[in-house]
């Protein structure tokens, strides 16, 4: 990576910020306000919560399965000892008691675009005049030779939070001095592009305070990272010797798993570990692919201002789900999505058209418990596309008081956004 991307303002700032006139019909149903969001997670839970703040009177149920969320954001802290899983756990309360979310911890299983209802494992049928989608990522379980659910008990993906999270921790307290820790981390597009790295460089700190024997393999099915540079100045200087990386030209990536005798295959060799962490490829939630808001890669188009899919009029998807690249898939690009297709339906059932707006945040990557490196972007719908319009990424060889208030900023980052979230 280059000084190039200190700071880089793309050509389109400003100019084509298109105010583009999305005019809406004001229908029949529109006039209801009913909404149905389906997912409580970064994206799901912050539409619902910014639908019933704006104090409009809209009808909004929420349907998400558990009545505990926790964040994979701050996971890999909680899986290198440095957080409680308490403190990545949020519930529901607020929704409902201080904004009057109605809540259903069920998961939704089919969705009826022309008749709007969303049908519920437990057999209600939930009537809506719009709907969210937002049920982050699903896995391609028949990407990795041996690896599915079942393999998943043994080798963990922790890319969902909660019980996955819980039991690669536990592994890696379990593991003798001297194992090895294998992180295998697909090729994108996938949920969270730098928390594979930030995960090696909190484990490598448990390791070396107490299995300083222990060594981490990253084999990836790339051939670059993000802050790579970044990661790979911070690994020398605090981990040396302990994190080797395979890219994609040397081994394919992980190609299969045997998870009887712990190990994973890659081209033309085969791995033996302790611990593996085998992170699959993504698709968007289920319930997306299965209502044909996906396209062939599994992710879901949508409209760059409104969030509205482009397969299904009055249904919207945010967060992971969404295709909205350039926006990494990240719970700071889904709180902004959901709270833009928030705006966009309050305008669509007051008859109003959508502004134009920026979408933007930081994603703080920790590096050792007190060293954090960012990247901060901003997004705009320019002539009908996402685009980047503005990307500031910490430099190499900062000195140690950036590098602790860029941690202390990430801290604040997580209490802020999780407040933002559930209210
Ligand atoms: C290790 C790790 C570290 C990360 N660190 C960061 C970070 O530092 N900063 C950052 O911005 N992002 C980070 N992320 C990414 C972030 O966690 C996700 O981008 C974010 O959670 C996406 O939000 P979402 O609402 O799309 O999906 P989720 O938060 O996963 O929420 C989806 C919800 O939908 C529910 N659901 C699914 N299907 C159904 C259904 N059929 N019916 C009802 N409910 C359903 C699920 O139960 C879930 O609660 C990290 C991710 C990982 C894995």
């Amino acid at each position: 990576m280059t000084g190039t991307r200190r700071r880089q303002f793309l050509k389109a700032t400003g100019a084509a910020l298109v105010a583009a006139p999305y005019l809406w019909r004001r229908d029949a149903r529109a006039a209801g306000g009913r909404v149905v969001v389906i997912g409580g997670g970064a994206g799901g839970a912050t539409a619902a919560r910014s639908l019933a703040a704006a104090g409009k009177g809209l009808d909004i149920t929420l349907v998400e399965p558990k009545s505990n969320y926790v964040t994979c954001f701050f996971s890999n802290l909680y899986i290198g000892g440095l957080r409680s899983l308490d403190s990545l756990t949020h519930n529901y309360d607020a929704l409902s008691e201080r904004y009057g979310v109605k809540l259903m911890h069920q998961v939704a299983v089919a969705i009826d675009p022309a008749g709007r209802t969303v049908r519920l494992a437990g057999g209600d049928v939930l009537s809506w005049d719009r709907l969210i989608v937002a049920p982050g990522i699903d896995f391609q379980w028949d990407a990795i030779e041996g690896y599915g659910p079942e393999a998943a008990k043994a080798m963990p993906h922790a890319w969902q939070g909660g019980e996955q999270t819980e039991l690669l921790r536990r592994q890696l307290e379990a593991m003798e001095d001297g194992g090895t820790f294998l992180i295998a981390p697909p090729d994108t597009p996938y949920r969270c592009p730098t928390a594979p790295y930030e995960r090696a460089s909190l484990v490598a700190h448990y390791f070396k305070r107490e299995k300083p024997n222990a060594r981490i393999i990253i084999l990836d099915a790339k051939n670059n990272f993000p802050l790579q540079d970044l990661f790979e100045e911070a690994w020398t200087r605090f981990y040396p010797g302990m994190i080797e990386v395979l890219p994609a030209d040397f081994s394919g990536g992980v190609k299969g798993v045997n998870p009887a005798t712990m190990t994973v295959m890659a081209e033309g060799e085969a791995f033996e570990v302790a611990v593996a962490n085998v992170i699959p490829p993504q698709t968007a939630g289920r319930i997306a692919l299965q209502s044909e808001l996906a396209d062939r890669r599994g992710w879901c188009p949508v409209d760059p201002m409104t969030f509205e899919s482009t397969h299904q009029p009055g249904i919207y998807v945010v967060g992971d789900a969404a295709l909205a690249s350039p926006m990494p898939k990240a719970a700071y690009a889904a709180q902004q999505q959901a709270e833009a297709c928030a705006r966009a339906i309050l305008e669509a059932f007051s008859g109003d058209k959508a502004e134009a707006t920026v979408l933007g945040g930081a994603c703080w990557s920790h590096v050792s418990p007190a060293h954090a490196v960012y990247e901060r972007a901003a997004f705009a719908a320019v002539g009908g596309a996402l685009q980047r319009i503005e990307l500031e990424i910490s430099p190499t060889g900062e000195s140690d008081s950036v590098r602790e208030a860029a941690g202390l900023a990430g801290e604040a980052w997580y209490a802020g956004i999780t407040a933002d979230i559930f209210g």
